[in-house]
């Protein structure tokens, strides 16, 4: 404004009012991580696919704002990273998660994500001992699920990481396989534990016979590696037949179960939607 007239406007209004809207939702989210007010983890479980039984679930982080109700990890997760409070985030989880897993005691793994700007930095494998000793968690129930584009920036500090953690003992999952640049390539680098195949393949898989081979290609892969495969986003039976067709030893979706919080949050959250 200072500028004047005859200045070009660098900025339109529209993208005035976007701005404004992201420092507004940064300065919230710095709130509530000091508080934990409203930031909430949610749990979806993830299947074998021939006994049936529950194998893990994945932790999913929600957040009711205290204006604009329930906003998506998709939108907040993001403003996190830009805004250096991915770590908080990261740790809130990863410690609820622990905490909330030992409370079950059911021997199903509890499965955290990483967001690729936590990795890379030598600081998260330490960050998430602490969460196991903190919480009193075995390595062996934790696990860490990183996309593959959290590989492509800081590759060797991010490998070193990733071993770093699976020295642990705790294992370490290929999130989204398949919607990168060079999904194989990262599978050369890194011995992963288990590969989640994007829910798009699996959508597609039912009448798409391009993206039914790409689901079978990895299943096949996995089977090679002796690495668990986990088609995600299933949502029909169509769906689960088909991947299960094609091979794959896990799913996850809403055909078997939503993200839900614990007992003790379910509660909290039936007030939060009253209102
Ligand atoms: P993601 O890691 O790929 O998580 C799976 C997403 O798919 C979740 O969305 C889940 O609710 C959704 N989903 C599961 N089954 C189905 C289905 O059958 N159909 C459809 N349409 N969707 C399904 P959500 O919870 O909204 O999370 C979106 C993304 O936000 C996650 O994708 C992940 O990348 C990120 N995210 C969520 N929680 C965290 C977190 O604690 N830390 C970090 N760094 N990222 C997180
Ligand atoms: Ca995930
Ligand atoms: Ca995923
Ligand atoms: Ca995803």
């Amino acid at each position: 404004k200072a500028a004047g007239k005859g200045q070009a406007h660098i900025f339109s209004p529209d993208m005035e009012t976007r701005i404004h809207e992201r420092v507004r939702l940064e300065t919230k989210l710095r709130d509530v991580l000091e508080t934990k007010d409203g930031l909430f983890v949610f749990y979806q479980p993830i299947v074998n696919i021939e006994t049936g039984k529950v194998t893990a679930r994945e932790a999913l982080v929600r957040w009711h704002h205290p204006k604009r109700g329930w906003i998506s990890p998709g939108e907040f997760v993001p403003v996190a990273e830009q805004s250096g409070l991915i770590d908080q985030l990261g740790q809130f989880v990863l410690e609820q998660a622990c905490r909330d897993a030992v409370e079950r005691d059911d021997g199903v793994r509890v499965a955290v994500n990483i967001s690729a700007v936590q990795l890379g930095k030598g600081t998260i494998a330490s960050a998430v001992h602490s969460a196991l000793v903190a919480s009193g968690l075995s390595p062996s129930q934790l696990e860490i699920e990183v996309t593959e584009t959290a590989l492509l920036g800081a590759e060797t500090a991010g490998i070193d990481d990733l071993r770093r953690i699976r020295d642990m003992g705790v294992r370490v999952a290929l999130d989204d396989f398949g919607t990168g640049y060079s999904s194989l390539s990262h599978l050369r680098v890194f011995p992963f534990d288990k590969i989640k195949i994007d829910g798009s393949f699996v959508k597609e898989a039912v009448d798409r016979m391009e993206s039914a081979a790409v689901v079978k290609a990895v299943a096949d892969l996995g089977k090679r590696l002796g690495v668990t495969t986990v088609a995600e986003g299933v949502e029909t039976q169509a769906q689960l037949d088909r991947v299960r067709e094609e091979g794959c030893t896990e799913i996850q979706g809403y055909l078997f179960g939503r993200p839900a919080p614990n007992d003790r949050d379910a509660a909290k959250i039936a007030e939060l939607n009253k209102s």
